[in-house]
């Protein structure tokens, strides 16, 4: 039988890749120990690319690992047709229409080797699809964010379909946790987004095959930098008889942050039908916000704006940015069962890879060159037309970033 929470007594797999690359910078020892995602961004990686683990050697390796314990591996699900519909710097290597091949090619090569009795003391947990169906809600036609490439994603199904046989193909195997991606409060926090986005995910997982229990949980933030809690405010407060809801940065959203969204979003979701123990993961590995920059107490009462931004540890020019952030620090470490309704935090984005390339820099994976990481560039309907507050001189997405790492070492919060 599954574990209700798989992380509950459990260690977690430190990717040995991910690990030499921290160890090898300088303060890097201090969390080179963590566990992180193991990213499957694109058919090749199931047997490596260039060289390095493919995800047999991950899960052999993992097997060193837990020894007679329990033991989480982490992998992420991303490579649907059309990836990345809203941005261009994660496109991935599979066009629109090239459903098929995500399915023979991608899931079912991943779901056999899962499915190898030589794994099955392992606790594999699949985080499915990152950045994908929210896009179908917020990303299209009728909304001043739409962009051509989700209409296409919407009215082709792919998404949908994909993620459908993802679940039913990987959560068939007995000890495979499938999360779905569940975007974040910036994301999806609004009314207008949150119930579209349950019922979506409740179709998705509903599709070619794939059944609600088929869903142990969901996963917030990834590889995003919302806060994790804001302490100096809350949704309730307001100033002058003006509520934080109409402040400029929370914008009518109904969450100022990722652990209050995570928990009630889990509400929605079984509400919508999802099985009542789901449970969340969130992604903390950049959301820390720590370092000087960070506020030590409310903001001032003179205005809604003033109490909010000067109160605030999500220190984004806006919530839609979500580029390679400047001033992000590492966030909680991984940790089980924190708090209610939550399975865990954990690091599924591997601090100091980049979410894409400041320029344009050619290569084979269908990578794009996507603004909102260029530091020059000032916005789109995404992000209310702000600057992208992203770092300067970054590689394409998922190269390593020193410069961003040494960031988010200095920035941390907890402190190292
Ligand atoms: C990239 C992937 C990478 C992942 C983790 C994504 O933004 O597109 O290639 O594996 O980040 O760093």
């Amino acid at each position: 039988a599954k574990a209700d929470n798989p992380y509950a007594g459990a260690k977690v797999y430190v990717n040995p890749e991910w690990s030499a690359k921290a160890a090898a910078e300088p303060g890097g020892s201090k969390v080179a120990n963590q566990p992180t995602g193991v990213w499957l961004d694109r058919i090749a990686a199931i047997d490596g690319v260039n060289g390095g683990m493919g995800l047999r050697d991950h899960l052999d390796e993992a097997l060193k690992q837990k020894g007679d314990g329990e033991l989480v591996v982490q992998l992420v699900i991303y490579n649907l047709p059309g990836r990345d519909c809203s941005a261009l710097a994660s496109n991935g290597e599979l066009g629109p229409t090239e459903i098929d091949k995500y399915k023979t090619q991608y899931i079912d090569p991943i779901a056999s080797i899962l499915a190898d009795s030589k794994y099955a003391g392992l606790r594999i947990v699949t985080t499915v699809e990152i950045d994908s169906l929210p896009n179908l809600v917020t990303n299209v036609s009728g909304r001043p964010t739409q962009t051509p490439q989700c209409d296409v994603m919407k009215a082709n199904g792919n998404y949908i379909k994909g993620v459908g046989y993802a679940l039913n193909k990987l959560g068939s195997v007995p000890n495979v946790y499938n999360y779905l991606d569940a975007g974040h409060h910036g994301w999806i926090g609004w009314d207008d987004n949150l119930g579209p986005s349950a019922e979506l995910f409740k179709q998705a997982a509903t599709a070619e095959g794939s059944t609600l229990d088929k869903v142990h949980g969901f996963i917030a933030n990834t590889a995003n930098y919302s806060a994790l809690k804001e302490d100096h405010f809350s949704i309730n407060d307001s100033v002058n008889g003006v509520s934080v809801r109409q402040s400029k940065w929370v914008d009518w959203n109904r969450y100022v942050d990722e652990q209050s969204f995570a928990q009630g979003f889990r509400d929605k979701l079984v509400s919508v039908g999802f099985d009542p123990g789901i449970g969340m993961l969130i992604d903390t590995s950049r959301n820390g916000w720590g370092g000087t920059a960070r506020p030590t107490a409310p903001g001032a009462k003179t205005s809604v704006d003033a109490y909010v931004d000067g109160g605030r540890y999500d220190r984004r020019i806006h919530p839609g940015n979500w580029c390679n952030q400047a001033g992000a620090g590492l966030g909680e470490r991984p940790k089980a069962a924190p708090a209610a309704g939550i399975d865990a935090y954990v690091w599924m984005k591997p601090p100091g890879e980049s979410d894409g390339a400041s320029k344009e820099i050619p290569n084979d994976e269908g990578k794009g060159f996507d603004r909102m990481c260029d530091p020059t560039y000032t916005g789109n309907a995404r992000n209310g037309y702000h600057m992208s507050g992203a770092l300067p001189d970054a590689p394409l997405a998922g190269k390593w970033f020193s410069a961003q790492f040494q960031e988010l070492l200095k920035n941390a919060y907890p402190a190292l």
